[in-house]
């Protein structure tokens, strides 16, 4: 997909105008849209009393695959799409590290619940068993180490988990829009320009 960078449109806007041009995809091989995926991740975030902007980065954790292209693409060439990275360089533009630090930490908090988890391994889905071996595979001890230390990382533990818990077909959730005034309160600014 061509990103729109839409300088001239409402921050909340546009992120809803990526979900609304690619949000309908699958994510990866589960069996639930991006979207869904991201509003279930949203919901366990919230249901965990997170505050809001771990509550947004789980919404949007999933952002630069949307932006980019269809996962299953990179899963199929077997690249590494990076979606952590570009993600979370999107959103810097309006957000603070709360809801970016954890975006851009998300895969490397898989990475460490491997080591950190017993069991964590074998209870990812098949689409997150290959994804990891695509994004390096387990920590080892050091690295889950020097991860956990970073500012933001218990916090992409957390959604880390609720990532998982966002496969669930049929789930109901409250719509996008319902996530709107949530965005713009914790933009930089609260939404008003940058
Ligand atoms: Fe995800």
């Amino acid at each position: 997909m061509q990103e729109t960078k839409g300088r001239d449109m409402d921050p909340v806007d546009h992120l809803m105008q990526i979900f609304a041009t690619a949000g309908a995809a699958r994510y990866g091989g589960e069996p639930v849209s991006q979207l869904d995926h991201a509003l279930q991740c949203a919901v366990w975030a919230r249901g965990a009393d997170a505050d809001d902007g771990l509550v947004a980065a789980a919404l949007l954790h999933d952002i630069g695959h949307l932006t980019y292209r269809e996962p299953e693409e990179a899963m199929a060439e077997a690249v590494d799409d990076l979606h952590e990275n570009r993600g979370a360089h999107l959103l810097a533009e309006w957000f603070p590290p709360e809801v970016t630090e954890p975006v851009r930490l998300h895969v490397a908090a898989k990475r460490y619940l491997c080591v950190e988890d017993p069991g964590y391994f074998d209870r990812l889905s098949e689409g997150s068993k290959r994804s990891l071996e695509l994004q390096g595979g387990a920590f080892s001890e050091r690295e889950a180490a020097s991860f956990i230390v970073q500012p933001f990382a218990e916090a992409a533990v957390r959604l880390r988990r609720w990532d998982e818990a966002a496969k669930i077909p049929g789930a109901r959730t409250p719509d996008l829009e319902s996530f709107r005034p949530l965005l713009a309160s914790v933009m930089v600014g609260g939404g008003n320009g940058r």
